[in-house]
């Protein structure tokens, strides 16, 4: 590769293999298989036959013109689904999507081949690892959690990324570099340190304070060895060379790598953006990157979480300049509310109202604990009588009091919104206080963000958001800024990665404008596995290391959850149906007209037309069953399913829904 200034690539640079050895190939098996015979591959099963088909139970095709008669409250969404299509359609269950993956084991990994496996963080924002081997070594890049939505998935806390692939190797794990301190990165470790084994992790001071801090809270987790790195470090780890380097983002102390294999190196980022002036790198980033610059780089891993972002992203100075101006302009008192993983404002903040004489209050726990990291880690320490208690608000006059708080995103029982509704102890909000919402809205927070905004603006305040001025910036980089990345990498292979599908591929698109070709762009999925067997070649393998996402659910760690998941959405959106039945069995007859118990299906009082319905139905299955029965004998398992199937069809046919039906059966 050419290693002298990179600055304007051309695909000319690029190493393009020929066709018979084509750089990104597709897989044709293990590599010692290359010549089987057409009939083995046949074996592989066609994607459309491995394909699942939704479960249906087929009814009664109704009669159209009866059925509109029937069901005049049925909503046009759903008016097809029971009354003319005659197919019972069950809900998917979570994690439903379907892609074809090839079913055979994945190979082993031979001679100098090294690998790179997306095991997280490729398919959503969140639950951040990498993994690469080499022989008889792994090394781990990042063990973050994502936080799940309550209707994705009903209770629970967050996933993990699926390590089976790493437990099955644990032996060879050398190590764990976290690249920086963001909860999608570290948030993972007191999980999963113990079933890889409790490597060592490498990574900066600031991180490791963090990782530390979180493991207070896990008590029964292993004591963890951590190795602290610093920029511009070179080590052995295994049997790879490591370099580190400094990169920037919304924390400080962020760590890229570069590992050295014998095909080139490989580049991975973290969560990145740049320091720049006017579209212009200042002088202390790009001499970051000097030194991978010169090298010879096979891969590149980056950060594509803003890539659909045009431009620069807006330099974080300059926010910290803007809310120093508002800081020092405002008449009364002034109340910001930022993200706590916006480390480095947050100091900025503090600086900026300790310079100008303010008394500081902290208000919400994730801020306060940020204020004593930043405290162990020499960040920040701020003077003796600087921060305040709330408490102690009015003993000072109001253009000198600055409130750092969490809730900008309208959390409910977070700081800021209850100022805004008036249920602070301490803090009640008027006309002359102003509010900064020094953080954009996160997508699905919409509608609680208006609410907040409304609520504000019901206390006359002054309000001063990111749409309105420049308050905030993001963390990751835009267009400009990962194209700057790719073309100082200038790496063989790209790979996106940290974001959705689509950013991934947005990504690419952008690696494609900087004049890489389409072969030499690698968009993984988890659970991706890229072979680089030669300076020229990279492989994606057709199998995948399992990468369905471990779920956290309250005590309970499994990647096995869908079922629960499955019954707890039903449960929320259909409600559940309980049937008790008693069969006296010596007189071959019911004992009384079947108890029916139900939650969150209907309201029973009013449907006493329906629930006499269910019962006639719920008789006539049993008697059916008990006259079929010889001697003392019921055979419960059949009658109870033959009760569920009849009660499925009626209930679905009557209401629409698909409550969690349960027969209890009583033989006395
Ligand atoms: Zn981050």
């Amino acid at each position: 590769m050419n290693t002298n200034n990179k600055g304007t690539p051309s695909p000319a640079t690029h190493k393009v293999g020929n066709k018979k050895n084509r750089p990104y190939k597709q897989y044709e098996g293990s590599r010692n298989t290359s010549t089987r015979s057409t009939s083995e591959k046949s074996t592989v099963p066609a994607p459309e036959k491995l394909a699942e088909k939704p479960k249906t139970t087929s009814t009664k095709r109704p009669h159209p013109q009866k059925q509109r008669g029937n069901y005049p409250h049925m909503k046009s969404k759903k008016h097809l689904h029971p009354a003319a299509g005659g197919k019972v359609q069950k809900r998917r269950p979570y994690h439903g999507k379907k892609k074809f993956v090839d079913k055979r084991p994945i190979p082993k990994i031979e001679g100098e081949t090294v690998r790179v496996i997306t095991l997280g963080g490729v398919e959503e924002v969140g639950r951040n690892m990498f993994a690469v081997e080499y022989k008889d070594s792994i090394w781990v890049f990042d063990a973050g959690f994502q936080f799940v939505s309550e209707a994705d998935a009903p209770g629970v806390d967050y996933t993990l990324p699926n390590i089976s692939y790493l437990e099955e190797h644990k032996d060879k794990i050398k190590g764990l570099i976290i690249t920086h301190g963001h909860l999608d990165h570290i948030g993972g470790i007191p999980f999963l340190i113990e079933r890889m084994g409790n490597p060592t992790i490498y990574t900066r001071n600031l991180t490791a304070i963090m990782i530390k801090k979180r493991m207070h809270e896990f008590p029964n987790a292993p004591k963890l060895d951590i190795h602290i790195v610093e920029p511009n470090d070179t080590m052995m780890i295994g049997d790879l060379e490591f370099y580190f380097f400094a990169v920037t983002h919304s924390i400080p102390d962020c760590i890229a790598t570069s590992i050295r294999t014998p095909h080139g190196n490989i580049v991975v980022t973290g969560d990145i953006k740049l320091e720049h002036e006017d579209g212009v790198p200042v002088p202390g980033e790009v001499e970051h990157w000097s030194q991978v610059t010169t090298e010879d780089n096979i891969m590149l891993l980056s950060d594509s979480t803003n890539c659909e972002n045009p431009g620069w992203s807006i330099p974080e100075p300059r926010i910290h300049e803007n809310v120093d101006e508002i800081i020092r302009n405002a008449q009364g008192r002034i109340m910001i509310a930022t993200f706590a993983s916006q480390f480095r404002r947050m100091i900025a903040f503090m600086k900026s109202a300790e310079s100008q004489g303010k008394k500081i209050i902290l208000e919400g726990r994730s801020i306060k604990t940020n204020l004593e990291i930043a405290k162990l880690a020499g960040k920040y320490t701020p003077a003796d009588g600087v921060i305040i208690q709330a408490g102690d608000i009015d003993k000072y006059p109001s253009d000198k009091i600055l409130i750092l708080c969490t809730g900008g995103q309208g959390e409910q029982f977070a700081a800021l919104p209850r100022m805004a509704r008036g249920d602070h102890k301490y803090v009640k909000l008027n006309n002359r206080d102003t509010v900064i919402l020094s953080s954009s809205v996160i997508p699905g927070n919409e509608i609680s963000v208006r609410n907040l905004m409304d609520m504000l603006y019901r206390n006359d305040v002054r309000l001063i958001s990111y749409k309105t001025s420049d308050v905030h910036s993001t963390g990751h980089g835009n267009q400009e800024e990962l194209k700057w990345i790719i073309n100082t990498v200038h790496p063989t292979f790209m790979v996106p990665a940290y974001g959705y599908h689509s950013m991934l591929k947005t990504h690419k698109r952008l690696a494609l404008e900087t004049g890489m070709d389409d072969e030499h762009v690698i968009v993984p999925d988890n659970g991706s596995i890229i072979e680089i067997t030669d300076r020229n070649t990279a492989t994606l393998l057709p199998m995948k290391a399992p990468s369905s996402p471990i779920m956290v659910d309250g005590f309970s760690i499994s990647d096995m959850q869908h079922t629960v998941i499955a019954d707890r959405q039903l449960l929320s959106s259909d409600g559940i149906f309980v049937t008790v039945v008693s069969i006296n069995v010596s007189k071959k007859a019911m004992q009384k007209s079947p108890d029916i118990i139900s939650r969150g299906f209907v309201y029973l009082r009013e449907s006493q037309d329906l629930l006499s319905q269910a019962r006639g139905i719920i008789k006539r299955v049993t008697e059916e069953e008990i006259k079929k029965s010889t001697g003392n004998r019921i055979d419960v398992e059949t009658l109870k399913k033959q009760i569920h199937k009849h009660l499925e069809r009626f209930l679905l046919r009557k209401t629409n829904k698909q409550p969690i039906i349960i027969p209890v059966i009583l033989v006395v």
